[in-house]
């Protein structure tokens, strides 16, 4: 032990936080609890998704962790067209990758996460690996409105 709790204080407004909770930023986007949780397990929350294979899981892995990111992380420059809109992450997804690959599988070769409503959040239901060429006809302005 012997932290300070300067380390684990929570971060002001405006201030550079961990992307997982409200804690003062460390390093890696992370906290210092979240960033030595993620030294010793290889997952800030604790899975460690090496052992399932980093071959098969970086992927889906990164992009579990660049919707937190674009969601939670003021200091994203995509966050203003996410997190900014009000775009959030279900809570079942947003502490465990796990929780995530169990509801949406590994991510297929070429796709990315695409929400169904642009409008609405990260969530099962939402959600689909789908490719830039689908994901750049669902950005499209509907014409109805
Ligand atoms: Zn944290």
């Amino acid at each position: 032990m012997g932290i300070k709790g300067g380390y684990t204080r929570l971060a002001y407004p405006g201030e550079k936080s961990c992307i997982l909770c409200d804690r003062v930023y460390y390093g890696k986007d992370l906290c210092f609890k979240h960033y030595q949780q993620k030294k010793k397990t290889g997952d800030p929350i604790g899975y460690p998704y090496e052992r399932l294979g980093d071959k098969y899981h970086k992927g889906t892995y990164n992009s579990w962790h660049a919707m937190r990111q674009r969601c939670y992380n003021p200091s994203q420059v995509s966050y203003p067209n996410y997190g900014g809109r009000g775009i959030t992450v279900c809570d079942r997804w947003l502490y465990s990758y796990l929780a995530f690959y169990e509801d949406m599988g590994l991510r297929p070769e070429g796709r990315s996460i695409d929400r169904i409503d642009v409008n609405g959040n990260y969530e099962l239901g939402n959600c689909r690996w789908a490719t830039k060429l689908e994901q750049d006809e669902n950005k499209r302005p509907r014409r109805s409105r």
